[in-house]
């Protein structure tokens, strides 16, 4: 392929320039994959100036699917030909169970006549006040004696914990979080949030703005949450002709949303990554050294740089 038939790919997340203007932070959605590129070479790329780049650059922007072809129809590429192996072998738990009403009995029984190793609970966190009080106390009191229970380590089951909640959950979910940690569960399981579909709803970037609070706070307990999405196991949107989807550079990782889910969300269907994948590269950059050490920056422009806060006020 020739410098001059390469253009940019359309499946790219880019942060601002980071560290004093220096770096970005770019993610392939193709490859669910971040690359941290200085910000001359970016600057190329987007300028379109391939020839002004050195070989080895070149390779790993082409290596990367920063850079394609221009003659590349990406859509149908990754509509048809690119579900990974790891994508579409990815497990999803098999079991869901609701945290409110259940037994630790009961959840070895259901574990065992599902015959799963993965379970995925579902706690909702939604109202205020002794009712709300009291449902997240009996919830917790019960995911304390399933985890202590000699068969969840025995069994090796891995446990999920789908916290569900409203704006009035919000404080709740943080404590849990703190409980969680100073009980030496929250190790046990993994954490992952969605809107309620009840109670006082919260708008998809307040959603996606206290998710990233969550996770921030999961990554500084040493918690190591999934802060960045990996391929999308399906795609639900190569039968649809008419969606915003076809045209969206998060597909690969989002999957897409069917015309009808379109039509009857509140808003749009799309997953909070679309309003706070930019701040899940910063703490990613944040959690993995790796990244900073080759890049030579101190502490200080590390914390400085990978702020959430930092980004929104840009
Ligand atoms: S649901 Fe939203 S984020 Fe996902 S592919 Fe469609 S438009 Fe993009």
């Amino acid at each position: 392929m020739s410098r001059e038939e390469l253009r940019q790919s359309h499946y790219l997340v880019v942060s601002p320039a980071l560290f004093g203007g220096r770096f970005r932070a770019v993610f392939s959605t193709r490859r669910a994959e971040l690359t941290m590129l200085d910000e001359a070479l970016y600057g190329k790329l987007v300028a379109g100036t391939f020839a002004a780049m050195s070989v080895p650059e070149l390779a790993q922007l082409i290596a990367r699917r920063i850079a394609v072809s221009r003659d590349e129809d990406e859509l149908a590429r990754v509509l048809d030909l690119e579900r990974s192996e790891a994508a579409a072998a990815e497990a999803r738990p098999a079991l869901l169970l609701d945290a409110e009403g259940l037994s630790p009995k009961a959840f070895f029984a259901w574990r065992a006549r599902c015959g799963v190793r993965a379970v995925e609970l579902r706690l909702r966190l939604h109202g205020s006040g002794a009712a709300a009080e009291q449902r997240l106390a009996r919830s917790l009191q019960m995911l304390h004696a399933i985890i202590e229970d000699p068969q969840f380590a025995q069994q090796r089951l891995s446990l999920q914990l789908r916290c569900e909640l409203d704006a009035r959950g919000q404080p709740d979910l943080l404590q849990l979080i703190e409980h969680l940690d100073e009980q030496g569960l929250l190790a046990k399981l993994r954490l992952t949030l969605a809107p309620s579909r009840c109670g006082t709803a919260m708008s998809a970037p307040e959603f996606a703005a206290f998710e990233v609070t969550v996770l921030r706070r999961l990554a500084e307990l040493g918690h190591k949450p999934a802060l960045l999405p990996a391929l999308a196991a399906h795609l639900v949107a190569s039968a649809e002709a008419d969606t915003p989807c076809r045209s969206c550079h998060l597909l690969p990782v989002c999957g897409g949303a069917t015309a009808e889910q379109w039509e009857n969300s509140r808003g749009t269907p799309c997953p909070s990554i679309r309003h706070n994948l930019e701040q899940r590269l910063l703490l990613q950059i944040r959690e993995d050294r790796r990244i900073t050490r080759s890049l030579l920056v101190s502490e200080d422009e590390l914390l400085e740089h990978t702020q959430p806060a930092a980004l929104h006020s840009r």
